[in-house]
């Protein structure tokens, strides 16, 4: 791995952050509280929340078995996402390696970013190649992009070829696991303190039940983190998710629940899917939906769009032509889906 300093981008690595009323005075034990301009009505909103969400970050390193200062909070994964090119990639400068297909944020984020984006095509199997993807690799590469299970493809990628992309590369390798809790496989998350070249990604938006509050998770070295911390926005997690997300928290008896149960409906539709006349493939998955190949992916997406059954084509993506991504539901909705199916 190159040092931090040489994968940073130089005004990333110099910056003097914003250092808010909250980061001066962190403490809690004063009982005036007279820094910020608050209005002292209207209480506990009117207080700022706590920028680096130290509370929360206790909680949540217990679950994840990760340090506290491994971990980096955000406005979803896709502030994370976004903070990766801000941190790294230098605009027209620098490019990032990634699998395709994959999930779309990747690119719209390079894109915006002005960095070039490399996209490695996955094999038949929708698995990846280290050597091909190392092979699009050049002095200005920064990050590469894996996302294990992938998305839309459903599949945990092997093991040993993330490893091996990980060895291989002297940049940053983002692993996006947002579906990693419906998954068998071992995390990169848990292997993260051997791993400085590597920042693994969370989400409160799919197992944990949360995608409205809008919490992502970024796992990585301590030196990493705080680079993030430096860039992101100062208040970038409001209270009211910050108190969201320690409730589900205490609980995540309901969230194993919640996946078991889905885990059962994933293995009944899928079964039932094999047996439609209409579906030519069903594609192995580790996630909470999976990749059907139709006869006809478009007609069928526009039959159940007039049924009010909404799943997602992907049948324009690169490797998944007439492909549907379904979502596991809730038994009835699973139910109304497939007997729309049966029906068309
Ligand atoms: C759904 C999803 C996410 C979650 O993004 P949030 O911004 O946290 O809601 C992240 N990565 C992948 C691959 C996803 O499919």
């Amino acid at each position: 791995m190159k040092s931090l300093e040489q994968l940073v981008r130089p005004n990333i690595w110099k910056l003097a952050p914003y250092s808010s009323a909250r980061d001066e005075y962190a403490g809690k034990e004063a009982s005036v509280f007279l820094d910020a301009n608050e209005n002292p009505y209207n209480s506990p909103f009117n207080r700022y929340p706590d920028p680096l969400q130290r509370e929360l970050k206790k909680q949540l390193s217990k679950i994840k078995d990760v340090p506290e200062d491994m971990i980096f909070l955000g406005n979803g994964s896709d502030e994370a996402i976004d903070l990766c090119y801000r941190v790294f990639c230098e605009p027209k400068q620098d490019n990032v390696v990634a699998i395709e297909p994959t999930y779309g944020m990747y690119k719209v984020c390079a894109d915006i970013n002005d960095v070039e984006y490399r996209p490695v095509l996955l094999d038949e199997h929708y698995q990846m190649n280290a050597d091909k993807l190392l092979g699009a690799v050049d002095g200005h590469t920064k990050l590469i992009w894996i996302c294990s299970p992938n998305n839309p493809t459903g599949n945990a990628l092997q093991r040993e070829e993330i490893v091996k992309v990980i060895k291989g590369f002297d940049g940053i390798v983002v692993i996006d696991e947002a579906y990693s809790d419906f998954s068998a496989q071992k995390t990169f998350r848990s292997e993260v303190t051997s791993l400085p070249n590597v920042i693994v990604l969370n989400t409160f938006s799919k197992a944990w039940g949360l995608a409205s509050i809008r919490l992502g998770m970024a796992f990585a070295s301590a030196d990493i983190i705080r680079l993030f911390n430096k860039v992101k926005y100062p208040y970038n997690v409001n209270l009211l998710t910050q108190q969201q997300a320690m409730e589900a928290l205490k609980d995540p008896f309901e969230t194993d629940k919640w996946i078991k149960m889905l885990l059962g409906e994933r293995t009944r539709l899928m079964a039932a899917f094999e047996l439609l006349p209409i579906c030519e493939k069903v594609y192995p998955t580790d996630a909470n939906f999976f990749l059907a190949k139709m006869t006809d992916a478009q007609g069928i997406y526009d039959y159940l769009v007039g049924k009010g059954v909404i799943v997602r084509n992907r049948t324009r993506v690169q490797l998944c032509n007439n492909c549907l991504r379904i979502t596991i539901g809730m038994k009835g909705e699973n139910n109304e889906l497939l007997s729309a199916l049966r029906q068309y």
